[in-house]
């Protein structure tokens, strides 16, 4: 087994779309940055790539790239997962905290974990999507931002049979 953590952050913006877990939420503002931003799956990715020690987002998809430009992260998940796959092993499950204020997300939360578990093609048991406040402390409480943490635990495909 290995287990692998990831964390990511962006700048809120408004008039930009929010996109988290792949799923559009209704919102006057939402993440800014080179792709579409979705800021959960940017740390489920980075703890994907973490739990093989194969780097991080950054150098996967690197943001000079223009390739990336408005990147779906949903795509680039299913890329990651692929090479999780290739390298033999398989998601065992996957824990989100998407950490924001504002907009709520409680009636978005199974939505996410359904469209992340039709993504990598698992079943949505093995995926757990959490929203929290920080209680209007700190860039996350004051709306500067959103940041998500995630950890994955991927299998040796190997011990399956
Ligand atoms: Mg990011």
């Amino acid at each position: 087994m290995r287990i692998g953590h990831g964390y990511d952050a962006h700048r809120l913006k408004k008039g930009r779309k929010c996109i988290l877990c792949g799923v559009e939420i209704p919102s006057d503002f939402g993440p800014d940055g080179h792709s579409d931003a979705d800021v959960p799956l940017h740390a489920l990715m980075d703890a994907m790539l973490g739990a093989l020690a194969l780097g991080d987002i950054g150098k996967l998809f690197p943001d000079t790239d223009e390739k990336w430009h408005m990147a779906d992260s949903a795509e680039l998940l299913r890329i990651v997962y692929k090479s999780v796959c290739s390298h033999g092993y398989a998601l065992s499950n996957a824990d989100i905290t998407i950490i924001l204020q504002l907009p709520r997300l409680a009636p978005y939360i199974d939505q996410m974990r359904a469209r992340i578990a039709e993504v990598l093609e698992v079943d949505v048991s093995r995926i757990s999507v959490k929203a929290t406040t920080e209680e209007r402390m700190g860039f996350t409480g004051d709306g500067t931002g959103i940041a998500a943490v995630a950890v994955v635990l991927l299998v040796d495909v190997r011990t399956l049979k």
